[in-house]
Parts: C-alpha cells; sequence; structure tokens
C-alpha cells in the first residue's frame, strides 16, 4: 500500500469485468481486471463510473469484496500488487447503476473505478481484540473481505458475525459463510426480517441479538457494522446500550 501514489488512488483506471458470480437472486459479484491495482485494505471501498454513449455518467460507491492481495499487515505495510478486485453488488429496485452491474453488465465489459478510499472502516491484520461484525443486507460486502482476509493471515482473533437479510434466499455469501463457519472459529448469527427457516422466528435486531450472538462488553470486541443508514444506527444504539464502547465501535453506513 504505502508504494501506491496517492494521485493513482484518485485517478480514475478503465476497469474489465473478467467473470461474474450470482450470489442470490438478486446479487451479484463483478470480478474485475484492474490493470495497475495499488492493493487495498479490508474495509475500504471504490467509486464506479458507468458513461453512456451520449457521455452521460453515474456514479456510486463499492465496497471491495475480495480480500486484498498478500494482506498486509498494517495500514503502512505493502501488499503485493494483484491486478483482480471483487465487488458485490445488490439490485435496488429502478437503480441506475446497480440496475447495470448486477444485472446487464457482463464479461468483457468496461467501467471506470477509483480507489482505493477510506481508512476508518478497515480492519488491520495486527489486530488481536475479538472481531465482532455487524450485516445488515448487502453491508455484508465489506465485513466479508474482513472475514476473507482474517483467514488469509490466520488471525487468532476470535470473530464473529451477526447479519440481518430479510429472507434465507437474501443471504449473499451463504455456502461461504457455513463453510467457513464449519472449518474455522467463525461464529455466525442470522436475523431474518421477513421470512426465517421453520422453527425460527422472524424479527430486526434486538437486544437479545447481540446478547446471543456477540461477544460480551468485557472482551473490548473491535466492532465493524454495516448497512443500511437505519440499520447502522439501530445496531449501534444496541451495541452501546448493551455495555459496548462507542469507541470500540465502526460503522459505513450505504446511504
Ligand atoms: C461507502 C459505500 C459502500 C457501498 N457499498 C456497496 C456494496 O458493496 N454493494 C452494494 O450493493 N451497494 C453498496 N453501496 C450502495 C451503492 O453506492 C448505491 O447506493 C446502490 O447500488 C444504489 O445505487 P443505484 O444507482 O442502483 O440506485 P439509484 O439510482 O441511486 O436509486 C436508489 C433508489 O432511490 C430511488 N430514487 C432514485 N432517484 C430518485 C428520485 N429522484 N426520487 C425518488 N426516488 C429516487 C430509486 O428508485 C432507487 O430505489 C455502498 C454505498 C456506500 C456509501
Amino acid at each position: 500500500m504505502a508504494r501506491a501514489a496517492v494521485p493513482g488512488r484518485l485517478s480514475w483506471r478503465a476497469v474489465t469485468i473478467a467473470a461474474t458470480r450470482q450470489e442470490t437472486a438478486t446479487a451479484r459479484t463483478l470480478v474485475l481486471d484492474v490493470p495497475g491495482w495499488p492493493g487495498h485494505l479490508p474495509g475500504q471501498h471504490v467509486v464506479a463510473r458507468l458513461t453512456a454513449a451520449d457521455g452521460y455518467s453515474s456514479q456510486r460507491d463499492y465496497s471491495i469484496a475480495s480480500a486484498p492481495a498478500g494482506a498486509p499487515a498494517t495500514a503502512t505495510d505493502s501488499a503485493p500488487d494483484s491486478d483482480r478486485v471483487e465487488l458485490t453488488v445488490q439490485l435496488t429496485e429502478d437503480g441506475e447503476v446497480s440496475g447495470y452491474l448486477a444485472g446487464i453488465a457482463e464479461p468483457g465489459d468496461r467501467f471506470d473505478l477509483r480507489g482505493p478510499i477510506g481508512g476508518w472502516f478497515v480492519w488491520h491484520t495486527d489486530d488481536t481484540r475479538p472481531l465482532l461484525l455487524v450485516a445488515g443486507g448487502s453491508g455484508i460486502v465489506p465485513l466479508m473481505a474482513m472475514l476473507r482476509t482474517h483467514d488469509q493471515v490466520k488471525s487468532e482473533a476470535p470473530v464473529r458475525l451477526i447479519y440481518s437479510a430479510r429472507t434465507p434466499a437474501d443471504v449473499i455469501y451463504e455456502t461461504e459463510l457455513s463453510e467457513r463457519s464449519r472449518v474455522s472459529p467463525l461464529a455466525v448469527s442470522y436475523a431474518f426480517t421477513r421470512a426465517a427457516p421453520d422453527g425460527v422466528k422472524t424479527g430486526r435486531i434486538n437486544a437479545t441479538t447481540f446478547a446471543a450472538g456477540a461477544f460480551p462488553p468485557r472482551s473490548a470486541p473491535a466492532i465493524f457494522v454495516c448497512g443500511p443508514a437505519g440499520f447502522v444506527e439501530t445496531a449501534a444504539s444496541l451495541l452501546v446500550d448493551a455495555g459496548h464502547d462507542f469507541a470500540g465501535i465502526r460503522t459505513e453506513r450505504f446511504g
């Protein structure tokens, strides 16, 4: 990361979609070829810019889903360059940019990308505190980059994920999450708001969700919360009410 010049990060790069992967009926991962990618840290995002033939353009922020190549230990360490970056885009109804990225775009298509961006909502691999991740909907994306990095560097920090989704079919990365919780110390708890498996109640996150799925405040976890603004505010309030130190909670709102 250190060797990536700041102007390079802030300038637009032309990227090519190398492959796509359908994650749910409405969410898709784009594997991008990004020549000269300087590397990133788990939790950072990019800006994607689409430009139509008539010159009209739109840009939106998207979190990086993939782990950095070689996963640097700290913000100032260098990560080996890799020209592949993955984004996962959830289709928003009538959404201009997500409609294209999650629906229409195909391998070979090109668009512009700027980044990586952000130094606050980032998990550093030398952080040994228990890691508590709290996701609402597509807010799982940057947290998945953290989980993948945690695994890549063989971190011994205990890790838990609380993930709120509308239904089990809306869980992004479901297969990977269940495999990771089978073979690693990751514990995942779900809150389904609209439909749940037999015997499981539906409901929004509440104090019980955190009492059951979070680390206790005395273990002073590093906490990352990501999702729609309302979800993030509710989750952060519940965590503080449960006794967690506000200073240990980092949030990212998807607008
Ligand atoms: C830091 C960050 C990271 C993000 N990471 C991700 C990610 O990893 N994955 C992901 O899927 N999303 C992510 N997002 C959200 C993403 O940036 C977009 O907001 C999202 O994809 C919707 O964009 P869109 O162009 O498809 O929708 P838009 O066209 O912006 O529309 C959004 C909604 O608003 C409605 N709308 C638009 N214009 C109007 C209007 N004039 N009046 C009334 N309603 C209107 C639309 O009908 C639609 O329902 C992130 C956001 C941030 C800030």
